[in-house]
């Protein structure tokens, strides 16, 4: 979606409108809510800035539930939204997004294991210009099964994309609002939306954060997160670069494998022509030069067949990213 930033005052500046929301997504964490939100509150009393928490129960099967309606009951910056099942973790971050009523966006996990302490840091930063900040767990509390395939998948990330951030899929973060109404997350994207911001062309921080280890409940993420992140990041990849262009990537390579065959075949032709049997001597170069054109073909066709879709499918808004717009004598 097209960001707007004019210049008249937001009207989440107006007193007592919320200018920061919380957002926490949380399964399974009875133990943790009831402790994180006495950090939360006593966080939030110090700031004196109209915020609001948002807790979205992401289908807990404990009493997560119970516990948030409890916290809902007492305080009235409180709110609760309880997803029919399991939706994951995306998921629940975007029905939270949705919610949030403040100019910035901080999301944070739900076990204890980020500091509410940091907020400020994060809201800091933000001032400082930039538009999305990503905690960096520098020190981290998580057994070696999950910082090895982390350092791995953040390690290919940052190479990829040249973003540096250490830490993509750290879940504490701070956004202005406009970045996550410019972003479209769905299945595990959320580990993504620093990459997928940037390529928006909003300013990327990076803050280091203090991490606890998990004193209740269990990891909702094993090792298979490593491949099912790296397939993401293929699509991630495949989303930011080629979407727009698909003949470019498609096109590309099966022209390169089709005239590949077509050499094969040249060379073949030669042969033939200077009396040589080439079903014996060559039998393999043949088969091969032939798969290698109908491949090629085949690949430059998708690439046609993707312009196709990417031509129905055009909106305008999607081709770019406004930051600010200067106009004459239109009303407020
Ligand atoms: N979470 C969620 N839905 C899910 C999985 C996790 O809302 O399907 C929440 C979870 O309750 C926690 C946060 O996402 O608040 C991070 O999950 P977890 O601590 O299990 O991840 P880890 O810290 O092990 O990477
Ligand atoms: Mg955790």
């Amino acid at each position: 979606m097209t960001t707007v930033e004019s210049l008249r005052v937001p009207a989440a500046q107006e007193a007592g409108t919320v200018r920061v929301s919380l957002v926490i997504p949380v399964m399974d964490e009875e133990e943790s809510v009831t402790v994180l939100h006495e950090q939360l509150t006593a966080v939030l009393d110090s700031l004196d800035v109209p915020s609001e928490i948002i807790y979205v129960d992401d289908g807990s099967r404990d009493g997560t539930l119970d516990r948030l309606t409890d916290i809902f009951r007492a305080d009235s910056r409180v709110h609760v939204l309880a997803l029919r099942r399991n939706f994951g973790k995306t998921a629940a971050l975007v029905a939270g997004f949705t919610e949030a009523r403040g100019d910035t966006v901080i999301t944070l996990d739900g076990d204890l294991q980020d500091d509410p302490a940091e907020i400020p840091r994060f809201l800091a930063a933000l001032e400082d210009g930039y538009d999305l900040v990503s905690g960096w767990k520098r020190v981290r509390h998580d057994p070696a099964s999950k910082t090895m395939p982390s350092r791995l998948f953040n390690a290919t990330v940052r190479h990829f994309t040249g973003i540096p951030l250490h830490d993509f899929n750290c879940g504490f973060k701070a956004y202005r609002r406009e970045v996550l109404d410019d972003v479209k997350l769905y299945g595990e994207l959320h580990r993504f939306i620093p990459v997928l911001a940037f390529r928006r062309g909003y300013r990327i921080g990076e803050l280091e954060v203090t991490h606890h280890p998990r004193r209740f409940g269990r990891s909702k993420f094993g090792a298979a997160r490593l491949f099912k992140g790296l397939l993401d990041f293929l699509k991630v990849l495949f989303l930011t670069r080629y979407m727009q262009r698909p003949l470019q990537l498609f096109g590309m390579l099966g022209l390169l494998l089709s005239a590949a065959g077509a050499l094969g075949f040249l060379y073949l032709f030669v042969l033939k022509v200077l009396g040589q049997s080439i079903f014996q001597s060559h039998g393999p170069l043949l088969f091969l030069s032939g798969i290698l054109i109908v491949t090629g073909l085949q690949l430059f066709m998708l690439g046609l067949l993707g312009e196709m879709m990417r031509h129905y499918a055009y909106q305008p808004e999607e081709e770019y990213s406004v930051k600010r717009r200067l106009t004459h004598g239109e009303p407020e």
